[in-house]
């Protein structure tokens, strides 16, 4: 396995480009969300960029950031040990992958942080000044590491240079090329600009020796026009064109967050790719929402949902922070936020950007200030809205994979029930697809006034059920909840466009509309008195709480019935399954 993790690993070498960028990326949103309440943290070097550069001469590659730097202590703690990265979580993810493509998807995906340097370098070193120490040069060949005072002093003034000895086999990451390739490819969304180092080839004009010049005046002139011909040529000869080669910063990305931009401005591929870079997902997402919220607040939103569920997301139901990047005038204040988007909706990805909200306070203030959850009420609406314009066919897929999500919506989020009841679906006896409750409700009988349900294990064993028995015969439709959370979260409903539901395995309905069906169920219950008598107080008096006679049956001699208020035999299952 471990042989298989390196080798997916070693395939995919090329993200320690990403994972160097994104941490200079990080260290510079620190630095930055420092300086709105001291900007004494910018006087040593107030400009905030990466800076990279490839030395074929020594092999090396370095990339710089004016980030916040590291203290001493700070090289130790962060890049001593490999548990400390995300690398040791990775490494035991990593350990489930079942094939080496899963693998490969992983890795992209997750990344393996500062370690992955060590996929193409032998050595690496970092050189760090941190504001509150002196410049310090840590160096690993990634068994074991040394650190010193830098004797050059405190070149930097503030930040970090990652310097990789590239091995031999990876001596291609030396090409300009190569890396502005990457860094188009994985960090083209970076909010500070990235520059390389690198030479471009300028054409001059520059004056030539004045002898040639002589030469040229010693011909003889004919006429007028020619005279303005000869004047011409006279003045080329004077300079000549001369390619040169210049060293300079070359700016790779555009920094200009792409949320900022007009919606009309944005095309689809760029969506597309911000939305890869935001996530690592290999794949696009499923849709995606970007907008302009005014009101109470002003911010700009760009949501996205994936194709896919992450496959951690119930595991860390609950617990896990939200997905959403949270700035403040551009500035990135946290992806830490729980505020942001409630547990069923943590699959959404994306940013949202205010000027409404302060910049110059802590994050734990920032955090319990009234806007946010204003903000938070508006993208779970305009997450809803989103859902609700999805065509048919891109709904089945969302309904794919995140219909648990919404289900547990209408159990927890009392204020958007009605909203998320209306993108719920359910299998039914209409047909073998899906349906949402609008539709089901636009087929229901003339005096039909209940959303008639039943919820078990799977659909062949509902639609035999003898609770459905004379329901289908006599034409109603049946929505069949098969999967464990449906019949909670259609409890938690009251009632659908005026409707009540009736879980046809619970005692309260009547099937019976006529006047003489009344009576004659009247004089039925009547001749079975002795009997429903004798099995309510004699026989069964310990194991049920009345006998009646049914209305649902038409071939089954009997069932067993739940009560308005009791526990389904579906969910004394669920209960028990839970329960072992
Ligand atoms: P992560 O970025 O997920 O925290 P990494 O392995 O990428 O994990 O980095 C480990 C830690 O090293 C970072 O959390 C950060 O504290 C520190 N670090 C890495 N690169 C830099 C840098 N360029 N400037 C400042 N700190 C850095
Ligand atoms: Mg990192």
């Amino acid at each position: 396995m471990m042989k298989l993790i390196i080798n997916s690993l070693y395939r995919n070498k090329e993200i320690f480009l990403r994972e160097l960028i994104s941490n200079a990326s990080d260290a510079l949103d620190k630095i930055r969300l420092l300086s709105l309440t001291n900007k004494s943290v910018l006087d040593a070097i107030s400009e905030l960029n990466i800076r990279i550069k490839a030395d074929k001469d020594t092999g090396m590659l370095h990339i710089t950031d004016t980030g916040i730097g590291m203290t001493r202590n700070d090289l130790v703690n962060n890049l001593g040990t490999i548990a400390k990265s995300g690398t040791a979580e990775f490494l035991g993810k990593m350990q489930s992958a079942e094939s080496s493509q899963e693998l490969n998807d992983m890795i992209g995906q997750f990344g393996v942080g500062f370690y992955s340097a060590f996929l193409v370098a032998d050595k690496v070193l970092v050189t760090s000044k941190h504001n509150d120490d002196k410049q310090y040069i840590w160096e690993s060949d990634s068994s074991s590491y040394t650190i010193a005072e830098d004797p050059r002093g405190d070149s930097l003034k503030r930040g970090t240079t990652v310097s990789l000895q590239l091995k031999p086999e990876a001596k291609d990451f030396l090409e300009h090329e190569t890396i502005k390739t990457l860094v188009k490819k994985y960090s083209q969304f970076i909010n500070f600009p990235i520059y390389l180092w690198t030479t471009r080839t300028e054409t001059v004009e520059e004056p030539i020796e004045e002898e040639s010049s002589e030469e040229t005046t010693q011909k003889p002139v004919e006429d007028e026009e020619d005279a303005a011909v000869e004047e011409e040529k006279e003045d080329k000869a004077k300079t000549k064109k001369v390619t040169k080669t210049v060293w300079d910063w070359e700016l790779l990305n555009d920094s200009k967050p792409i949320w900022t931009r007009k919606p009309s401005e944005v095309n689809e591929k760029e969506y597309n790719e911000f939305y890869k870079a935001l996530t690592k997902d290999d794949k696009d997402p499923l849709t995606k929402i970007h907008f302009v919220a005014e009101g109470e607040v002003t911010f700009k939103a760009l949501l996205y949902i994936p194709r896919v569920q992450p496959s951690e997301s119930f595991n860390r139901y609950g617990t896990k922070t939200d997905n959403i990047k949270l700035y403040v005038r551009r500035v990135f204040i946290t992806d830490e936020f729980n505020d942001m988007m409630p547990s069923f909706l943590n699959f959404i990805r994306g940013v949202v950007d205010s000027d409404d909200l302060p910049l110059n306070v802590s994050r734990e203030t920032l955090q319990q200030h009234k806007l946010i959850k204003v903000i938070k009420k508006k993208l779970v609406r305009k997450v809803l809205d989103m859902l609700k314009k999805l065509p048919v066919d891109e709904y089945e897929k969302f309904w794919k994979e995140f219909s648990t999500n919404i289900k547990l919506g209408v159990i927890e989020d009392p204020a958007n029930r009605t909203r998320l009841a209306k993108l719920l679906m359910f299998l039914s006896s209409n047909n073998d697809k899906i349906t949402s409750l609008s539709d089901y409700v636009s087929r229901m009988k003339p005096k039909q006034d209940k959303i008639f349900y039943i919820a078990g294990a799977s659909r062949d064993e509902v639609q035999k059920s003898p609770f459905v028995e004379r329901l289908l015969r006599k034409g109603y439709e049946v929505l069949y909840l098969t999967e464990a959370v449906d019949e909670y979260a259609i409890s938690a409903i009251p009632e659908f466009d005026g409707k009540k539901f009736q879980n046809v395995a619970k005692e309260g309905f009547s099937l019976t509309e006529s006047e003489g069906g009344k009576e004659r169920l009247e004089q039925l219950q009547k001749s079975f008195e002795p009997l429903t008598k004798w099995l309510t107080d004699d026989v069964l008096k310990e194991y049920i709480s009345k006998a009646t006679v049914s209305e649902r049956l038409s071939d089954s001699p009997c069932a067993l019935v739940a009560s308005l208020f009791g526990w389904t035999g579906n969910m004394e299952r669920l209960a028990i399954s839970n329960a072992h």
